[in-house]
């Protein structure tokens, strides 16, 4: 096991120990909003991979949906979301998290957001706008976005995730208690030996160029999604799935790998990255086909633009498909010019340094990878399987999102969360404390169990992990040996938007396998090559980075594809030619800890699938991990 290997001389060698309360893993706004709302009692260091600005919470758009206005309701928001997950929402966490939406919008405002207020028309032109420090959610300005019943996203412009973000730095870099270190990568948790306790992570330094380890009472795991393991995505390129892979190794179980969101109007122009976001649909935006300006969406939902986004979606790549263009066109130019400027002067802006005047012209646009609806199982409160770990925002998975989220709902769920893990993880510390000061050692993980209570599922199905034997055994692969990181990233993101992309089906998915594989095996060939040369010149950890992190993204790649071969139905954002209609009961994808073997199941599954699924099956247990790492 590589990787193994890696981590083992990484713990040997570890530099320096540092010690603090609550290590943080991610600056967005789920690792933020939990700082932020712990007691200042405690110390809290929050790590992040790169510098503080790059992370998806920072480029959000559109905005964040609570019920604030007083002709809706949060159980109106509750429906709409159920809806959009299409029968795998968790409804428990979903009630919960969605009932304490305007309590969370009116914390940011409290921490000195500067949402757009709804203009007071008695008031004088300069006096139209509250003073931050007064603002109450009453006062918000709500746009409306696809899927939701009403006006329901409180925004600041268009650059929402951007002026929340900036608020809570400065608030977290001014806090006595919190230590915020960006360059500093987590690269896996500790669990004590003992009992399934996180007590800290092994972190690479990349100021210093040093390896870290840092012991912790308690850590949340706040790192975020991983759309960059696809080509076209809207997510920063920090989000590469690490903390699902670190829980996952330490001991948690993920779910719903294989509903990846796709947002229908990424920007199509050379490699940007850049939203075009979802509320210019809600304000009246139009899909046209760029040849015949047809108005396609008009024939495939009766919700037209407005439908959810795997609708959307699914029927521009279909238009892209036929037109050959790479694009569809989005056109705001028959509303008024003014309000485009004033409600979206990011987009206005950006687009014009592009040439394209939004006023007057369709903006291309194609769907991107956007959004990871699966990850860490948690309940409502961050609690995952492993005690002491929390996780929070998009690296987690409590259910709010289904097979398919609702727009804006995920910035809510960060600072929904992050709150709640604050409330809970003082009372997991003390009841620690207590334990420790009364308990001897031998008695300790039977009571740290009795403080700690791991999420439970719905209705579930566990995911079969692959056999190395089955991929070994194919004649076929042909491995070439001259073939370098950058060149296998680029060819992964690739293959996992052609394979495991809007729309997927079971060939697609076995050569995606199969590819995974071969370059597993071509990156272990590498790996020890290089590893060799390193040692004789006596290396940091630094060059070994590259193929750890690529040989995590391989493995992650195979959960995720995996999760998408077994789940024989099409449902919100997983959608399977062979498979186009829904099955009868909606099942959650569970992945089991790798620190657990995985156990033979029966599937549900026809005689086809059977036979398939016979190909891939285990050979036995310790193979089916072989294979996996
Ligand atoms: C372009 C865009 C627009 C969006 N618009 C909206 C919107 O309008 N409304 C909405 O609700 N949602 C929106 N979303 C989704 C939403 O922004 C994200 O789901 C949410 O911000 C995720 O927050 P987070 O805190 O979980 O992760 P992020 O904000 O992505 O932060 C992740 C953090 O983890 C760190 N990290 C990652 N790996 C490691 C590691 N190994 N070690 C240390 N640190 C690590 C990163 O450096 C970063 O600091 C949008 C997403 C994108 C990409």
């Amino acid at each position: 096991m590589k990787e193994a290997h890696i981590m083992d001389r990484t713990n040997n060698n570890a530099d320096a120990a540092k010690q603090t309360d609550v290590l943080i893993i991610g600056a967005g706004l789920a690792g933020l909003s939990t700082a932020l709302a712990l007691p200042t009692s405690l110390s809290i260091t929050i790590l992040s991979k790169a510098a503080l600005e790059v992370c998806s919470s920072h480029y959000a758009q559109g905005g964040i949906a609570a019920s604030l206005d007083k002709n809706d309701s949060v159980s109106d928001h509750i429906a709409d979301t159920l809806i959009a997950g299409a029968g795998l929402c968790e409804t428990d966490n979903t009630a919960s998290i969605l009932s304490a939406g305007q309590q969370a919008v009116q914390w940011l405002c409290e921490q000195g957001v500067p949402f757009t207020q709804i203009p007071q028309e008695h008031k004088q032109q300069e006096h139209r706008t509250k003073p931050l420090t007064e603002l109450q959610t009453a006062d918000l300005h709500l746009t409306k976005e696809g899927g939701h019943g009403c006006r329901r996203v409180a925004h600041a412009d268009d650059a929402t995730g951007r002026h929340i973000m900036e608020a809570l730095i400065i608030k977290a870099q001014s806090a006595a208690n919190i230590t915020v270190l960006p360059y500093h990568e987590a690269l896996s948790l500790l669990n004590e030996s003992k009992g399934n306790q996180c007590q800290g992570a092994l972190v690479f330094d990349h100021f210093n160029q040093r390896k870290l380890t840092f012991h912790s009472h308690a850590v949340v795991l706040a790192s975020g999604g991983l759309g960059q393991l696809f080509k076209r995505a809207s997510a920063p390129n920090v989000c590469v799935g690490d903390g699902v892979m670190m829980a996952w190794q330490a001991g948690c179980r993920l779910a719903n790998l294989e509903f990846i969101q796709f947002h229908p109007t990424g920007l199509a122009c050379g490699d940007s990255s850049f939203l075009i976001s979802e509320a210019l649909r809600g304000e009246g935006g139009r899909l046209y086909c760029p040849q015949t300006g047809k108005r396609f969406m008009l024939d495939v939902d009766t919700r037209a633009e407005l439908a959810p986004r795997d609708i959307v979606a699914r029927a521009i790549a279909e238009q892209i498909n036929h037109n050959g263009l790479g694009y569809v066109h989005l056109d705001v130019s028959h509303l008024p010019a003014e309000f485009l400027r004033e409600h979206f002067p990011q987009i206005y802006k950006t687009l014009l340094e592009l040439g394209i005047d939004i006023t007057k012209q369709p903006i291309p646009v194609a769907p991107t990878a956007h959004y990871s609806c699966g990850g860490v199982v948690t309940d409502a409160n961050g609690l995952t399987d492993v005690q002491g770990l929390y996780a929070a925002g998009e690296v987690a998975y409590t259910g709010l999102h289904g097979a398919n989220r609702l727009a804006s709902n995920s910035l809510l769920e960060c600072v929904v969360v992050g709150r709640n893990i604050a409330t809970d993880l003082p009372r997991y510390l003390a009841a620690m404390e207590k334990l420790e000061t009364t308990l001897p050692n031998s008695h300790l993980s039977q009571s740290i169990r009795d403080i700690w209570t791991p999420p439970t599922l719905r209705d579930s199905q566990l995911i079969t992990l692959p056999s190395s034997i089955e991929y070994e055994s194919d004649t076929n692969i042909h491995v070439n040996m001259n073939a370098d990181i950058t060149e296998i990233t680029a060819k992964l993101k690739a293959l996992m938007t052609s394979h495991m992309g809007i729309t997927r089906n079971a060939e697609q998915l076995e050569q995606a396998l199969l590819q995974i594989r071969q370059w597993q095996q071509q990156l272990n060939y590498c790996n020890s090559n290089k590893l060799a040369i390193d040692k004789k010149d006596n290396a940091t950890t630094l060059n070994e980075l590259p193929y750890f992190q690529l040989a995590r993204q391989l493995q992650l790649a195979i959960l995720i594809i995996q999760s998408a071969y077994q789940r024989y139905e099409s449902r919100g954002g997983h959608y399977r030619k062979d498979y186009p209609n829904l099955t009868t009961t909606p099942r959650t994808s569970v992945i089991e800890p790798l620190l657990e073997k995985p156990k033979k199941q029966n599937l549900c599954c026809d005689k086809s699938v059977k036979k398939i699924q016979s190909q891939f099956s285990l050979a036995n247990q310790d193979d089916a991990l072989a294979g996996i790492c």
